[in-house]
């Protein structure tokens, strides 16, 4: 392989990769030559990740790699040894900061979103309260203004972090990241959640009203869709009004606000154009909002034809995900645990059965805190967490644990960061934090997280309307979702090569939820190696059984290896 002496920027492997197969040595040239010294000592499989994705020939490509793999570095690795212009997606801000942190001086831009910035126009608003979010025109965007000077870096860089709302929204609206030879997405088991949140439409009924259209009484698709065609004109005429206006007035900030509303309540209408039978109605105090049931096949409109590669990337990546993006053909990468099973051990205890459907949920909650104390009595002074699913059984326990004074929680999503700040912040006490919302992007490391309880199988409420519709249409997309949302959980408990951490499941329901779909299971491997069944015989200490010995003794099951 020949570099360019002079030009090294120019590298686009891309555009000869049919041609050529890289080996391991080339590519680590080609890394030192564009950004001496970096990568000084790769992990694990990380290079070969890399030189794997470099030279497939597939547009799509999953990447499972467990907790401790290092895939921001075979990410980060790729984009600067192919050459093109390359994006890394997250799903989460602790992500996109992470992303940063790790790899800024090595190029990586990112871009902030507009609530970070001051208007110039108007001081006091931030860039996302500004009049051009309305539409105005503004020539400080070509300079002086600072949300656009530190985007217009990033338009410039080959090298870009940014979350996935942000991506969506500037892809398909100013089209300023819609042409990029790669796209990771990291955390890719969230994109699902993601896309329809971003594609959902969302009606205000205020909104509406103020401007003499108010939303029907009957909310049928249909009576939606009529009500949309007749309103979406005054909406743009009345947009169009107050832009004049704000382009004689910029400062008039009532216009601002005015406009602002108008321009949201028109792309709602907009969105009009791909709301069809199979959507799903819901009503808010405020809103009226419709969602598709499948998300799958707007994949490609919003998100995939922006780039000429997209690479999921997750610690828990089954392939119904990536089938359920409506990707047919494309290479799946599965990478092992690096992590020694016996430092990271998962225990079924089946304590409790909490599923709607149980008979006497009141005696099922009392077993359940009964083992929920048993095993906080067994470690006294280490810190932990409890993954309670739901602010239901969250509450049970802050009441009738009798550890209640180790117990940390959190009411709502709010107050969620506040606790986790003060739990992160002492690594000495015995603190355990109970949450239903700690199973991702959460990280705890060595004693601040040291045993963990998953008290229910972590399913998504059939309350929505969304996801029931869903479920009853693909039932191997619920329990995926469950099994994913699960095993993330579970890789809370060790963080690096010398962490260490033990996790129960408490839900009885795990064994039938393991046959039942055990392909699924059979992908994230690691979890099931580190499987072990906890079994008491009446008036016998209870004894640990390994998953395979137990799979033996008791089922006959057919996997999928
Ligand atoms: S482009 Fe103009 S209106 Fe928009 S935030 Fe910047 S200064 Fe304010």
């Amino acid at each position: 392989m020949t570099i360019p002496e002079d030009n090294e920027d120019d590298i686009n492997l891309y555009e000869v990769a049919e041609l050529k197969q890289y080996t391991i040595d080339e590519i680590n040239d080609i890394l030192k030559v564009i950004v001496p010294g970096l990568y000084p000592s790769w992990r694990t499989n990380q290079l070969e990740v890399v030189q794997q994705i470099i030279n497939s020939n597939k547009k799509y490509i999953g990447i499972q790699a467990p907790p401790g793999f290092g895939k921001s570095g075979s990410a980060i690795g790729e984009l600067i040894a192919s050459g093109g212009r390359g994006i890394t997606v997250t799903q989460t801000k602790q992500l996109g900061d992470q992303y940063y942190r790790d790899f800024y001086q090595l190029g990586l831009q990112t871009v902030k979103g507009r609530g970070n910035f001051s208007c110039t126009i108007i001081p006091d608003k931030t860039a996302a309260d500004a009049p051009c979010v309305a539409g105005m025109k503004c020539l400080f965007k070509r300079g002086g203004c600072e949300y656009y000077d530190q985007k217009r870096q990033a338009v410039d860089s080959k090298l870009v972090s940014m979350n996935i709302h942000y991506f969506l929204n500037e892809a398909n609206y100013s089209g300023e990241f819609s042409d990029v030879d790669t796209i990771f997405i990291d955390e890719a088991q969230k994109l699902d959640s993601s896309m329809l949140s971003f594609i959902e439409v969302r009606l205000n009924y205020s909104r509406f009203s103020d401007e003499g259209k108010p939303i029907p009484k009957d909310l049928s698709i249909n009576s939606l869709k009529e009500w949309s065609d007749s309103t979406i004109g005054t909406i743009k005429s009345e947009l169009d009004q107050v832009l004049e206006e704000l382009e004689q007035n910029p400062q008039n900030e009532i216009l601002t606000v005015r406009g602002i509303r108008l321009k949201a309540a028109y792309n709602s209408l907009l969105r009009f154009e791909i709301v069809d039978e199979t959507w799903i109605i819901e009503q808010e105090e405020n809103n009226v909002i419709l969602k598709p049931t499948l998300v799958g096949k707007y994949m490609e409109k919003f998100l995939f034809q922006h780039a000429k590669r997209i690479i999921f990337m997750s610690a828990t990546l089954p392939r119904s995900i990536i089938e359920g993006f409506n990707v047919v053909d494309y290479e799946y990468i599965n990478l092992p645990s690096t992590f020694d099973p016996e430092k990271r051990p998962v225990i079924w205890i089946p304590a409790a059965n909490l599923a709607q459907s149980a008979k006497d949920p009141g005696v099922e909650l009392k077993r359940l805190t009964l083992t929920v104390d048993a095993l906080l009595n067994r470690y006294p002074d280490q810190k932990g967490i409890i993954h309670t699913v739901n602010y239901k059984i969250a509450n049970h326990l802050m009441e009738n644990s009798e550890n209640t004074n180790r117990l940390r929680t959190h009411i709502n999503a709010k107050e969620r960061a506040e606790v986790l700040r003060d739990f992160s912040s002492n690594q000495l006490d015995n603190n355990v934090l109970v949450s239903p919302s700690f199973t991702e992007g959460v990280d705890l490391p060595y004693d601040l997280c040291r045993f963990q309880l998953i008290c229910k199988i972590p399913y998504d409420s059939l309350a929505n309307k969304q996801i029931k519709a869903r479920m009853e249409i693909d039932s191997q997309w619920y329990a995926t979702n469950a099994i994913v949302t699960m095993v993330q959980a579970y890789g809370r408990a060790m963080r690096a090569e010398d962490d260490s951490g033990i996790t129960y499941i408490l839900d009885s329901s795990l064994m039938n939820l393991i046959k039942r779909w055990r392909p699924v299971f059979d992908q994230v491997s690691y979890f099931l190696d580190a499987l072990w069944i906890q079994e008491s015989n009446p008036g016998q200490p209870s004894k640990l059984t390994s998953f395979a010995e137990f799979q033996q003794k008791n089922y006959k099951v057919n996997s999928r290896n």
